[in-house]
């Protein structure tokens, strides 16, 4: 028998940018069927009603940039050392419940730690584990010049989510060997951080024709690609590399940004990550000239990124969740805040970038991110108007229903608490030295 939920009184923010207004969603057999008067004679008798007076109802956010795997590292020293294979893929699938209870009904991991992307997905849709619709990537493709963890990163061979690259021939082999363990994306750190070079973001560590072999072998075996950029040359060259989303994009200059509008291909700025520490740093202990750089970074990028935006490039939100500044499930809802306060979107326009832009992430492959006939039933109903505060979107206080694919999530359910788990964390000595001076409490 057709399962129907018809969600009623609501006021409805569809996804498609248009104002809000109070009305009926019908869910038939986990898809989206009518919405209206329509849904409201469709329904019949047979059906549960769900009661939204005085809520919103929206589409589940879609979280364009989100490490599941990496379960929220205090360095990089802690990413890249401290992890093990399968415990890694048992936190992914404890993290990835986090993430769905608060309201993330989709997300782009575009690149994991051993191979828990494509298997936690796998699992997910096989009722193993709980958690949002994924699309994966595998190890993100580096040349030996490094991304952003420095010398960390080994010159051949894979360490965390590094896959080193070393000529025409691996990027070749490697595109292909991920596509055949099940990728939906392949990942691509088209930049990195070099020592004793000053530049503006970080360094194009990628020739052309490097990136041009793996956006031809992945494109033609039906792959999108995702580029890391933090600076205007990579930026540039992904797009005319033909890469199929841009990650970061910050430090555009008018040569990047025309071949991203003429490309259109879309972007996922994820400064939450660096709003985050620019805010709360101190809170947390970080270093404090990173805070100034994260600065920099937002407020020299904000103009350029909303130049793109005006000129027709879609902007996804990405959370950049998984780090200890971006812990699963508190951070999801920032991208949306950050587009508002820096670039000036409107909260409607956010909320597209968060919802109906979302569903480039499963390359047209899945209906999501409107609340429309024929769409997946991935619907929030929220106490409040995120168009007056898009924080309340962030309080899972305020998350009345989370429904994924139609099925209604478990909210009253809590998370297990967790305890430490031996080796996983950084274990420092000391977090200063003990001079001389220190233990006599001159310093
Ligand atoms: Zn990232």
């Amino acid at each position: 028998m057709t399962e129907k939920i018809l969600i009623e009184n609501g006021m409805v923010i569809d996804g498609s940018g248009d104002d809000p207004e109070v009305r009926s969603v019908l869910i038939e057999d986990g898809v989206i069927t009518a919405l209206g008067q329509d849904a409201d004679t469709k329904a019949g008798n047979a059906v549960r009603r769900v009661d939204a007076s005085g809520k919103t109802v929206m589409p589940g956010l879609i979280d364009a940039h989100c490490h599941i795997s990496f379960d929220e590292p205090s360095s990089n020293d802690e990413l890249f050392f401290h992890r093990r294979e399968g415990l890694a893929a048992i936190t992914a699938a404890y993290n990835a419940r986090k993430v769905l209870l608060a309201g993330v009904t989709s997300i782009l991991d575009a690149d994991c730690i051993f191979n828990v992307g494509p298997d936690l997905r796998d699992a997910i849709e096989g009722g193993l584990a709980e958690g949002p619709r994924m699309a994966v990537g595998g190890n993100a493709l580096l040349t030996s010049v490094g991304g952003a963890a420095g010398t960390l990163i080994p010159d051949e061979g894979r360490r965390g989510y590094a896959r080193i690259v070393r000529s025409r021939d691996e990027i070749v082999a490697e595109v292909r060997r991920q596509i055949k363990h099940g990728v939906d994306w392949i990942k691509v750190h088209v930049t990195g951080l070099v020592p004793r070079r000053r530049m503006k973001g970080e360094l194009t560590v990628w020739t052309m024709d490097e990136l041009r072999a793996v956006t031809d072998t992945a494109h033609d075996l039906g792959i999108p690609v995702v580029g890391h950029c933090r600076s205007a040359e990579s930026t540039r060259d992904a797009a005319r590399a033909g890469f199929d989303l841009i990650l970061h994009a910050t430090f555009m200059d008018e040569e990047a940004l025309e071949a991203v509008a003429e490309t259109g291909c879309p972007i996922a700025p994820t400064l939450t990550f660096q709003a985050n520490l620019m805010d709360w740093g101190d809170k947390v202990g970080a270093d404090p000239a990173l805070k100034d750089i994260f600065r920099r970074e937002i407020e020299g990028s904000a103009e350029t990124l909303r130049r793109a935006y005006d000129a027709g490039v879609p902007l996804l939100c990405g959370s950049e969740s998984g780090f200890a500044l971006t812990p699963y499930g508190d951070w999801h809802w920032r991208e949306m805040e950050v587009f508002h306060k820096y670039l000036g979107l409107s909260p409607m326009q956010a909320i597209c970038c968060a919802t109906a832009e979302g569903e480039r992430i499963f390359s047209g492959e899945k209906k999501v991110g409107r609340l429309a006939p024929d769409y997946l039933a991935d619907v929030i109903v929220v106490d409040g108007d995120p168009l007056k505060n898009l924080a309340i979107l962030g309080d899972r206080s305020k998350l009345a229903h989370v429904f994924l694919g139609g099925r209604e999530v478990d909210l009253s359910r809590p998370q297990p608490m967790r305890r430490p788990i031996s080796g996983w964390r950084l274990s420092p000595f000391a977090h200063r030295i003990l001079t001389h001076e220190v233990a006599a409490g001159k310093e």
